[in-house]
């Protein structure tokens, strides 16, 4: 009875702690990442998120929703991933291990930030070749075994809006190099989190402009939206005019979305204040 116990409480409070370190040794890397960089920026790794939830993070409003264990858990695994993959890389260029040193100059984990919008982040890899003026950028992405066989066909729209900011972000770095007029490629390197396989997909050039014009519609919907307004106003009218003014916003093909799809909401940081969230139902009165 005693070891049942114990075996419960072992999982528990392992989970505790490999919880709270990954939560906090997140915020730290991050912290380290972003030193020295402007505060008041989206994400480019939030590409095609909610505008709602995109907004109040740009305006720094405390989450009222943390991610649960499983999906820390989940985020680790990919930064894992990613971090040997560019430590590998790294390791590949200093060792001369493969020909591409011939070919590119290879840059991992760069910062980007876009001219003309306040959008930045931290590319996986680029591989620039300066002779033909033409770099390769490619974004890796972990995804579970459900969704591999789907992005196999079509990667994910947030993926390749994402992997051509990324892209943007490098061509205006490389201008302020006097490095002009590079053309570019993209690439999402897909690794299924199951069984550690690779998979390759090139993104259409279409989505340079849906890329472009999704960070144009957010910086919009922040400037012309009350976002402390609209607070906690659960199920309300606000929610409902919201919609009305964005649900129709046609973005090259997409519709603009609070939020885009409705799965975003479960993993959304804001989901108790959202005015999308339905008000509960008042107790009945009994009767006398
Ligand atoms: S709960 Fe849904 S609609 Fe509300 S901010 Fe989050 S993602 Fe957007």
């Amino acid at each position: 009875m005693r070891n049942i116990l114990f075996k419960e409480e072992l999982e528990q409070v392992i989970e505790d702690i490999f919880v709270s370190y990954v939560d906090q040794d997140g915020s730290s890397s991050r912290e380290e990442l972003y030193r020295d960089k402007p505060e008041d920026h989206f994400s480019i790794s939030s590409a095609g998120k909610c505008f709602l939830e995109q907004s109040w993070k740009y305006i720094n409003t405390t989450p009222t929703n943390k991610p649960d264990a499983d999906g820390f858990k989940r985020m680790r695994d990919g930064t894992q991933m990613h971090e040997d993959l560019n430590k590998a890389i790294k390791w590949a260029t200093a060792e001369n291990f493969d020909n591409w040193n011939e070919l590119y100059e290879k840059r991992t984990e760069k910062y980007v930030k876009l001219q003309d919008v306040p959008v930045h982040g931290h590319y996986d890899l680029a591989l620039i070749n300066h002779e033909k003026r033409h770099f390769l950028m490619v974004d890796f992405k972990t995804v579970s075994t459900w969704v591999w066989a789907s992005v196999k066909k079509d990667p994910k729209r947030n993926h390749k809006m994402q992997v051509y900011t990324y892209a943007l972000g490098l061509a205006e770095e490389l201008k302020k190099q006097e490095l002009k007029d590079y053309t570019f490629e993209c690439f999402i390197f897909y690794i299924n989190k199951n069984d550690i396989k690779f998979h390759v997909t090139h993104v259409q050039e279409d989505w340079e402009e849906m890329a472009l014009s999704y960070w144009n519609n957010l910086v919009h919907f922040k400037d012309n939206e009350n976002l402390d307004d609209i607070k906690y106003k659960h199920g309300s009218l606000a929610y409902i005019e919201l919609l009305a003014r964005y649900k129709s916003l046609e973005m090259n093909g997409m519709i603009g979305g609070v939020p885009f799809a409705a799965w975003e909401c479960q993993y959304c940081d804001f989901q108790d204040m959202c005015p999308k969230k339905q008000e509960k139902p008042k107790p009945k009165r009994r009767r006398k």
